[in-house]
């Protein structure tokens, strides 16, 4: 019996899980990634509740792999005192580097039945009137029945799609945020409560 063939573009945690779930029931799914084999994400730790995972039957990481999120500190520069943020026992989240967590979901992918090309950067949809048919890659055109976009902010797919369809092409310079990750020695004789510390400080000012 011929599987059903779908193509999810981008291998990020949404295009990843997609692709585990779909190959799952059955479906010839082939996940396009424009990033080389092991350099997926950026470096970074995630929070996230476990239950991001197990309730959508994606099973746990290698305990070796995450922690438990502990208490927190935060120092602002607009605060005087220091915000302890205490976690409740019972909304325990963990932290994981994304680089273990993408390796972990993309293993979960592959036991599935899912393939994963990587270094294909999807250019824009194929169409017929309003419906997507394929992608176009710089590896040459795709075809498809059912093409998922999970290219995240900037999809191509996503501005390419045709005017007739009512969809957000563009995201605004106040729908995004920039976020750097940099480690400082701490500065004067604040103490935080807290051994897992996070410092907000206004840059420049640091
Ligand atoms: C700094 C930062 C910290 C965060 N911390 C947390 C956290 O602690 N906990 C949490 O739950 N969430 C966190 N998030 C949010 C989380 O990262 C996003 O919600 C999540 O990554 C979105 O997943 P996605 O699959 O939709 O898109 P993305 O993760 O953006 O994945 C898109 C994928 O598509 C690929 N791609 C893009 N364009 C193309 C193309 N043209 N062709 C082929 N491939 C393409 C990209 O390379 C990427 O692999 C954080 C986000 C940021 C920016």
């Amino acid at each position: 019996m011929n599987k059903k063939s779908i193509i999810v573009a981008g291998a990020g945690h949404g295009g990843i899980a997609a692709a585990a779930h779909l190959a799952k029931q059955g479906f010839d799914v082939t996940i396009l990634e424009k990033k080389p084999k092991g350099k997926l994400g950026y470096d970074w730790t995630d929070i996230f509740a476990p239950g991001a995972l197990t309730g959508t039957g994606i099973p746990m990481p290698d305990e070796s792999k995450y922690e438990y999120k502990e208490n927190m500190t935060f120092l602002s520069p607009s605060l005087r005192k220091p915000i302890t943020q205490n976690v409740p026992q019972n909304e325990l989240e963990i932290k994981m580097e994304r680089s273990d967590i993408y390796e972990h979901l993309i293993n979960y992918a592959k036991k599935c039945g899912a393939k994963v090309e990587y270094e294909v950067t999807v250019k824009a949809p194929i169409t017929i009137g309003n419906r997507v048919v394929g992608v176009e890659t710089d590896k040459g055109e795709r075809l498809s029945p059912l093409v998922i976009d999970a290219c995240g902010l900037n999809s191509p797919l996503r501005t390419g799609m045709p005017n007739g369809i009512l969809m957000e092409k563009n995201i605004g310079r106040n729908n995004r945020f920039y976020v750097y990750r940099a480690f400082y020695s701490r500065l004067g004789d604040s103490i935080p409560e807290h051994n897992y510390k996070v410092y907000m400080l206004q840059q420049g000012k640091a």
